[in-house]
């Protein structure tokens, strides 16, 4: 059996592992976070696709156990005003599973106790990928290891990325989000139920994230992603949304405030003739506005297992797994692009067409974009 070796202990990487520890590989995760940081990420709305991997790992409902089931999602005005509700019905009939909003640190270690003893190693982040002709050399400050097959899944700023494929720089966006998690339970009209405001120069919305704390998060329109406001800052530039979004920011200790300027990658890599390849934001880093970015991880990850674990010849696996992959995630990657677009257009009127179509669409509409951006576990070749 290949030894194979995953750069990045993400949600991506981790589901890897534990996708191909089920199938009997033996694998070695190497991720330069320390054991103990579980900072980074507040909390992810996880849409049914990721859900569906998530139960043949046997591990939905330890992930959900903490979290917030989402029914139904309500775009609004800043005045409040509804723009529209839509109902994931129509996505959880395909799926047949739930969506849910999840602390991103129970998601991670769920993963990483479903992980055979010793497979992930903490504070080691990888620096240099040498072939030799016939596996890797891997070496950080751990030291080095050797593998057969080497899975790029360390994000954004993949080093797997950056040493074995041409540069494909990111590009910013033009935005920041803003996020937090805070002890406060909603009502009960809105436990189940996703809030999105447009307007200002952004958006602002929140859920529930298990009975007690809401997730929020904010986007708006930011010159230099080099210059990153001050939470004083943050607070006036939520002003647009009103008392409730400001007091849930004033609320959210600072050691659960996060702040990141938006970029993307949507460049496709090419099939290398060498046993590598990538999963998650290392092969499509995408915006956050279709909230797909870590689902689309997880469905790499399921389906790059299956690959390996269903023929003798690795490269030909990790050419069927782009090939099946890439391009759907690419096209999520585009869509949640452009609706970042029209959100933080500096000219306002995309903003408002956008809020017009949304108000005016029968809400089927809606739902048919949701779902054809996602797609089905039939038209994903899944089953
Ligand atoms: C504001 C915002 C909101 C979002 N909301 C959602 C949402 O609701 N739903 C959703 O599905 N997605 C969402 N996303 C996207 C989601 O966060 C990412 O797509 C997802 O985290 C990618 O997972 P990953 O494992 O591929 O990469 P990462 O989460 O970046 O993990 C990569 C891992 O690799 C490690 N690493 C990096 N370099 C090295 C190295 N050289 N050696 C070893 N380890 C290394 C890192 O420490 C990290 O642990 C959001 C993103 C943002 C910015």
């Amino acid at each position: 059996m290949p030894h194979i070796v995953i750069a990045g202990g993400g949600i991506s990487g981790l589901t890897c592992a534990v996708a191909l520890s089920q199938q009997g590989f033996p694998v070695t995760v190497l991720e330069a976070r320390d054991r103990n940081d579980t900072r980074g990420g507040a909390a992810l709305a996880m849409a049914p696709n990721a859900l569906w991997v998530l139960r043949r790992l046997g591990l939905a409902d330890a992930v959900t156990a903490q979290g917030s089931r989402i029914t139904h999602y309500t775009f609004q005005r800043e005045s409040g005003a509804e723009l529209k509700t839509v109902s994931f019905q129509p996505l959880e009939r395909t799926w047949h599973e739930s969506a849910w909003c999840v602390a991103r640190a129970h998601i991670l270690e769920t993963l990483e106790t479903a992980l055979p003893l010793h497979s992930i190693h903490h504070a080691a982040p990888l620096d240099a990928v040498r072939w030799n002709g016939q596996s890797f050399n891997l070496s950080g400050p751990f030291g080095s290891v050797s593998a057969d097959l080497l899975i790029g899944a360390d994000g954004a700023h993949s080093t797997v990325r950056n040493q074995l494929w041409p540069a494909a720089p990111p590009q910013y966006q033009g935005f920041l989000a803003v996020r937090g998690v805070l002890a406060h339970r909603l009502p009960p009209s809105q436990q189940h139920t996703a809030v999105q405001t447009w307007g200002g120069h952004g958006e602002f919305g929140y859920s529930a994230m298990g009975d007690n704390h809401v997730y929020w998060f904010a986007t708006f329109r930011w010159d230099n992603p080099h210059q990153l406001p001050d939470w004083t800052r943050v607070l006036a530039e939520m002003s647009p949304w009103g008392e409730r979004a400001r007091g849930f920011a004033e609320c959210t200790p600072a050691d659960a405030r996060l702040i990141h300027p938006i970029f993307d990658r949507i460049v496709p890599f090419a099939d290398l003739a060498i046993p590598s390849t990538l999963i998650g934001d290392a092969a499509h880093w995408m915006t956050p506005n279709t909230g797909q970015g870590a689902c689309q991880g997880i469905l790499d990850a399921w389906v790059l297992a299956q690959q390996v674990a269903g023929n003798s010849d690795v490269r030909t696996a990790l050419t069927q797994y782009r090939e099946r992959r890439l391009g759907q995630a690419l096209r999520v990657g585009r869509l949640s692009r452009m609706l970042g677009r029209v959100i933080h257009d500096p000219r306002h009127w995309p903003q408002h067409m956008g809020a017009w179509v949304l108000a005016r669409a029968p809400a089927a509409f809606i739902q048919r974009a949701m779902a054809e951006a996602v797609g089905s576990p039939r038209q994903l070749g899944l089953e």
